[in-house]
């Protein structure tokens, strides 16, 4: 049945599922010579790097991404940035500074407002948002490279005011040696990057280290071993959400164009591992996207890793109607949601849980990785049931400010005294009434 096919689904991406390619799993034997679980793993490497700071930070870069680093080569230095933004196709840095603009003014639009309100007379009552000091933002760069991440979260926590950002991607031909997401990150503004990623570069900056200074909260995407750790070191820091690897369901109906649908389901494959489901009521669409999906994995440049991502966490779902659709959806609870529908509304207004939602033919995911204007980086593993995807508001905080006059607090001293007395913490009503008797 089409609910066991998914809950099986759910299992695997689940934060406590086993999203790890063979090669994955071999390199973990390799390092640990054992067959660790990913949570076991990420235990042992946030332990070490927390006990043993920078050292530790270097072994594992070494065993894990074979880059043989010294601590002064942590960091990227300002000429390698400044060399990478000169030399980046000159189109690619007019996109970037289109697309900030785009994520820019949407993240100003919804970024939360103080609040004040004076609801009697002497009383003045405040909510108040301030922007956090420090963050760190993790870019991926293990199977590919993201310069659209540094954009997706940097921007965000820009336009909300953080002044110290430190990016950390992995020590790779995909992460910090990647000219294009180094030039993007010089074209933010951004001159803290870090050659470090997965789980030890999550403890590192949690933690802090001789050569990384903590932050306050941690924020991005990333393979299991990272989204494992920002998970783990929750409490000594913040973080974003669980935004582990990626996954869309789209719904489609008869009008949908097969060749769109199947390139939709590609490009999530693509991430490998991203998990591609398609729920459709067309019996006809099953087969004819099937065939799409044939045709076009033939001439994609990542078609092994794809066609792997595919086998492992993709299928194509028959239901019974466009309720069981929605209904399966809201149960899986999707990072990404695609409807390609006559009347995609009509679906959207039944299903509650999606991290983010495409709706018509021309919204393809894509759109949003790129270039709409809210961030990429979502909640995934069925967590969006309770988390929402990063924005603007993620990177402030909220306090109250109240203030009373003494005519406000004499009025209210009777409820204060009441329940502190009930709760036997005469301190705290003495405090009051030392104020208001005359
Ligand atoms: P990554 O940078 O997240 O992870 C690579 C690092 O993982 C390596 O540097 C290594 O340190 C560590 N690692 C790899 N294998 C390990 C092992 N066996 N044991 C211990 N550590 C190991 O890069 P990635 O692999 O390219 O993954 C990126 C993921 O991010 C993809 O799955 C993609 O779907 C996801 N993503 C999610 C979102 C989102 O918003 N949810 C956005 C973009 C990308």
């Amino acid at each position: 049945g089409s609910a066991e096919i998914l809950d099986e689904l759910r299992a695997k991406l689940s934060p406590d599922g086993d999203v790890v390619s063979p090669r994955g799993r071999a390199l973990t034997e390799e390092v640990f010579g054992q067959p660790l679980t990913p949570v076991q793993v990420v235990d042992k490497i946030c332990e070490d790097v927390r006990g043993e700071g920078t050292p530790a930070l270097l072994r594992y870069l070494k065993s894990l991404d074979k880059a043989d680093l010294t601590a002064d080569q942590l960091r990227v230095p300002a000429e390698e940035l400044k060399a990478a933004h000169a030399a980046a196709d000159p189109v690619l840095l007019e996109s970037i500074r289109r697309i900030r603009d785009n994520v820019a003014e949407f993240g100003k639009a919804i970024l939360h407002q103080d609040v004040t309100i004076q609801p009697k007379p002497g009383v003045t009552l405040t909510q108040r948002y301030v922007p956090l000091r420090r963050v760190g933002v993790c870019v991926p760069g293990g199977a590919a490279a993201y310069p659209s991440t540094v954009l997706m979260t940097v921007v965000p926590a820009q336009v909300a005011g953080v002044k110290e950002i430190a990016v950390v991607a992995p020590p790779t031909p995909f992460g910090a040696y990647n000219t294009d997401m180094l030039a993007t990150c010089h074209e933010l503004g951004v001159t803290e990057v870090y050659r470090m990623g997965g789980a030890q570069a999550v403890a590192a900056l949690a933690y802090g280290c001789d050569d990384v200074p903590a932050v306050d909260k941690i924020v991005g995407p990333g393979n299991l071993f990272v989204a494992l750790a920002k998970k783990r070191v929750y409490g000594t820091v913040d973080i974003d959400s669980f935004a582990g690897p990626s996954e869309v369901i789209v719904i489609a109906d008869e009008t949908a164009n097969p060749a769109f649908v199947a390139s939709d389901l590609l490009a999530q494959a693509e991430h490998s591992p991203g998990s591609s489901i398609l729920i459709t009521w067309d019996e006809g669409l099953i087969e004819s996207v099937y065939e799409e999906l044939v045709k076009q994995l033939q001439s994609l440049d990542r078609s092994e890793l794809t066609l792997d991502a595919l086998q492992s966490f993709g299928a194509l779902i028959l239901v019974r109607d466009e309720q069981h659709a929605c209904e399966l959806t809201d149960s899986f609870a999707p990072e990404h949601l695609q409807i390609e529908t006559a009347n995609p509304r009509d679906q959207m207004a039944k299903i509650n849980n999606s991290g983010a939602a495409f709706l018509g033919h021309h919204t393809p995911v894509a759109l949003g990785d790129y270039a709409a204007g809210p961030s990429h980086v979502l909640p995934t593993g069925g967590t969006c049931t309770w988390a929402a995807g990063l924005c603007s508001n993620s990177f402030l905080r909220s306090g109250s400010v109240t203030e009373f006059d003494q005519t406000a607090l004499t009025n209210i001293a009777p409820d204060v005294i009441a329940v502190a007395e009930k709760e036997g913490l005469t301190a705290h009503a003495k405090s009051v009434s030392i104020r208001t008797s005359e």
